[in-house]
């Protein structure tokens, strides 16, 4: 099962995932931010991704298939199929490692409906790449600077 699968992997990776089906309001949708402040307070500063199968939005924005604040995330999975929500979950997760949106083609790049999502490659660019290593481990060291070709 889908949400087994990636407990389990997301888990090794020391982040949770949960999923839920929340509340909707009259429209079916579930606001995004309420989403997210749930998720924040349980989860705080421990890497944290819920997945829902409602559609989501965000005031002001619309419908979006993600959005991710401090370490935790939310995405859903409505009207994805499953490889294009598997790259907005790519996608939160570089949030989450503290990456901004990016122009370049690049996992990084927004999107604004499932085919710019099913056009995004599952890849960093260059930049976003050392950005989120930098970030994670902070500066690189002379030894893994110059890998072994
Ligand atoms: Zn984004
Ligand atoms: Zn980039």
């Amino acid at each position: 099962m889908l949400s087994s699968l990636f407990e389990m992997s997301f888990q090794n990776l020391g982040l949770s995932m949960e999923f839920s089906n929340p509340q909707e309001d009259l429209q079916g949708r579930t606001d995004a931010v309420v989403l997210l402040s749930m998720l924040l307070r349980k989860f705080g500063a421990h890497p944290a991704i819920l997945v829902v199968d409602g559609e989501i939005y965000l005031a002001g924005v619309g419908s979006i298939f993600g959005c991710a604040a401090g370490r935790c995330a939310i995405t859903t999975t409505f009207g994805l199929s499953r490889g294009a929500w598997m790259n907005v979950v790519m996608h939160e997760i570089g949030h989450i490692l503290g990456l901004d949106h990016c122009i370049e083609r690049c996992l990084m790049q927004p999107a604004m409906n499932e085919e710019e999502v099913e056009r995004r490659p599952f890849a960093l660019c260059e930049q976003c790449f050392w950005i989120a290593r930098e970030k994670q481990r902070g500066p690189a060291s002379e030894y893994d600077l110059h890998p072994v070709p």
